[in-house]
C-alpha cells in the first residue's frame, strides 16, 4: 500500500443486472475484471470512488482490497506517470523483434472484383524478377540476426498467380530460420481460385498455413462480385477447392479464414447462408469465418444499388442469427472492444510491405499515399529507408506530429485506441487528425462497451472484492 494513491485514468466501470459493481481498468485488461458485491458497494464508492486522493489512513482494516486493486492496476500510486506506463507498454508491442514481411509476388490478379481497392489502379502489374527475390533473401539473410522470428504474409494482386516466386523465396526463408533455430511462419491472402490439391500440399510443405480467403455467399451473390477478368463466376472452383481441403485431414495445422464480404442483399440470404456453413464447415476447427461489410476501396460504381450498408446494422442482423452468434461468433470479436494487445502490423516498427519492384511500404492498402513510401530494398539486399518518414508509422503521433488531441491523452480508452493510431495508422497520418472518428462520438460505442465488459465478468477469472 502506498501512503496516497489515485484511481488509474484508464478504469471503466459499470454494473451488472444485480446491481454489483464491474471495474475494468483499459491499460491491464482482462486480469484487471473485478466485481464488487452489491451490498459492498456503497463502502467501495466511499473509500475508493469519491476523493481524488486516497490515503492509507483511510482504507485502514482493507490492506488485502487495496492490494489487490493495486496489483490490477485499478488503483495507482499518486505519483505515477500512467501515461508513461501506457508509452512503456506500447512501445515494447510497436519495437517487437519480430521481422514481419508482407511480400507481394506480384500485383496482378485474375479477379475483376468492382470492391477491390486496387481495382482501376496500375499497382506493381508485373512479377517480381529473379534479382528482385534474390534481393528480398539477401536482406533477410543480413537481417535477421536481429531478429527472434520471421512472419511472412503472401499478398498481391493473386500471390497464387506466381507458385514459384513463393516457393523459392519460402524455401530459402525456411533454410535462413533454421540455420539460427528461428520459428518460421506464414500466412496467405488469397482469392483461393488455384488452391487445387496440388497447390495446397505445396503451400502446406512450405509452412504456409493460415490462409483468408473470401466467399460472398451462395453462387448467384458470389459470382456477381467475384469473377474472372474474361467474366467468369468463381463460386464453383473455389468451393471445390475448400470442400477438397475439408475431406483432407492430413492438413491438421491449417487454418482457414473464409471471409464473407456482406452487401446489403446479403441480409435476404443470411439466414440460409449460416445454415449451409454450419453443414458445411461447423464440425471442421481448422475453418472459421469473419463476416464484414463491403467497403467501397476502388471508388467506382458498383452494380449501382445496394452494395454499401450500415455496418452496424448488418452485424445485429447477423448477432440475432442464434446459430451464427453461438457457433461462429468468434471469442476475439466478442471481446474486441476491450482488446488492447490487437492492432494493425503497420504500426510495428519491424514490419514492411515489400512489392514487386522492391519498394518498401508500412500499409499494405494505401499505395498511392506519399507517406506509405518509406524507401527500398536494393540488389544487395540492403534494407534503404527513410527514417524520418519510417518514424510517423511507428512512433506515435504524440511524439512525432504532436497532434493528440489533449482529450485522447486523458481518454480511459486509450490504451485500446491510442487515438486511432493503433487500429489504423492512417488515420493519424492523414494532414489533420481525424477526430471526427473518435469511436466515442459514436453513443452507441458506450453501450457497446458496457456489454463487453459484462460478457467479459462472467466468461473469464474475474477477482471479487470483499469489504
Ligand atoms: S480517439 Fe476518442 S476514444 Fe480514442 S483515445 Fe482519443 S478520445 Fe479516446
Ligand atoms: S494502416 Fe490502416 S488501412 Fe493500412 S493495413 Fe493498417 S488498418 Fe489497413
Amino acid at each position: 500500500m502506498f501512503k496516497v494513491m489515485k484511481r488509474s485514468k484508464y478504469n471503466f466501470t459499470t454494473h451488472d443486472n444485480e446491481g454489483n459493481l464491474i471495474l475494468y481498468n483499459f491499460l491491464t485488461g482482462l486480469p484487471s475484471l473485478t466485481k464488487v458485491m452489491k451490498p459492498d458497494v456503497d463502502k467501495f464508492t466511499e473509500l475508493f470512488l469519491t476523493d481524488s486522493e486516497i490515503h492509507d489512513t483511510s482504507c485502514e482494516g482493507h490492506a488485502e482490497a487495496v492490494e489487490r486493486l493495486l496489483k490490477s492496476g485499478i488503483l495507482v500510486a499518486n505519483d505515477t506517470n500512467e501515461s508513461v506506463l501506457h508509452d512503456a507498454k506500447y512501445y515494447e508491442e510497436v519495437y517487437d523483434s519480430k521481422l514481419t514481411l508482407v511480400i507481394l509476388p506480384t500485383g496482378q490478379c485474375n479477379f475483376s472484383c468492382p470492391y477491390c481497392f486496387e481495382a482501376e489502379k496500375p499497382f506493381f502489374r508485373s512479377a517480381m524478377t529473379v534479382d528482385a527475390q534474390n534481393a528480398i533473401l539477401k536482406f533477410v539473410q543480413k537481417q535477421i540476426h536481429k531478429h527472434k522470428a520471421l512472419e511472412v504474409s503472401w499478398f498481391g494482386g493473386e500471390p497464387l498467380l506466381e507458385p514459384q516466386i513463393i516457393k523459392h523465396l519460402s524455401e530459402n526463408f525456411i533454410k535462413i530460420c533454421n540455420a539460427r533455430f528461428l520459428p518460421y511462419s506464414a500466412e496467405m491472402t488469397t482469392n483461393g481460385f488455384f488452391l487445387d490439391s496440388d497447390m495446397f500440399d505445396m503451400l502446406y510443405k512450405l509452412k504456409v498455413y493460415r490462409y483468408m480467403i473470401t466467399v460472398d455467399g451462395f453462387k448467384e451473390q458470389h459470382d456477381k462480385l467475384k469473377f474472372t477478368r474474361n467474366g467468369m463466376g468463381t463460386y464453383d472452383v473455389i468451393m471445390d477447392n475448400l470442400l477438397r481441403i475439408r475431406d483432407s485431414k492430413q492438413y491438421k495445422f491449417a487454418n482457414i479464414t473464409i471471409r464473407v464480404n456482406m452487401t446489403r442483399s446479403f441480409l435476404d440470404i443470411l439466414d440460409d447462408f449460416v445454415c449451409f456453413i454450419d453443414s458445411s464447415f461447423s464440425n471442421d476447427p481448422r475453418f472459421s469465418f469473419l463476416f464484414v461489410t463491403v467497403d467501397n476501396y476502388s471508388k467506382v460504381e458498383c452494380s449501382g444499388d445496394d452494395m454499401f450498408a450500415d455496418s452496424s446494422e448488418l452485424m445485429s442482423r447477423l448477432l440475432d442469427n442464434e446459430l451464427y452468434a453461438n457457433k461462429f461468433y468468434p471469442e476475439e470479436s466478442k471481446i474486441y472492444p476491450l482488446d488492447i494487445e490487437q492492432g494493425c502490423i503497420a504500426r510495428l516498427k519491424n514490419s514492411y510491405t515489400v512489392t514487386p519492384d522492391l519498394n518498401v511500404y508500412k500499409c499494405y492498402v494505401h499505395y498511392d499515399m506519399g507517406v506509405n513510401n518509406i524507401g527500398c530494398i536494393n540488389l544487395k539486399g540492403d534494407l534503404l529507408l527513410d527514417e524520418t518518414i519510417h518514424r510517423r508509422w511507428y512512433l506515435t503521433t504524440k511524439f512525432v506530429q504532436k497532434k493528440m488531441a489533449e482529450v485522447c491523452d486523458d481518454c480511459f480508452y486509450f490504451p485500446a485506441c491510442n487515438g486511432g493510431d493503433k487500429v489504423c495508422p492512417v488515420r493519424c497520418l492523414n494532414p489533420t487528425p481525424d477526430l471526427a472518428s473518435c469511436p466515442l462520438k459514436n453513443g452507441g460505442h458506450i453501450k457497446l462497451l458496457t456489454e463487453t465488459v459484462l460478457y467479459a465478468v462472467n466468461k473469464y477469472p474475474c477477482s471479487t472484492l470483499v469489504l
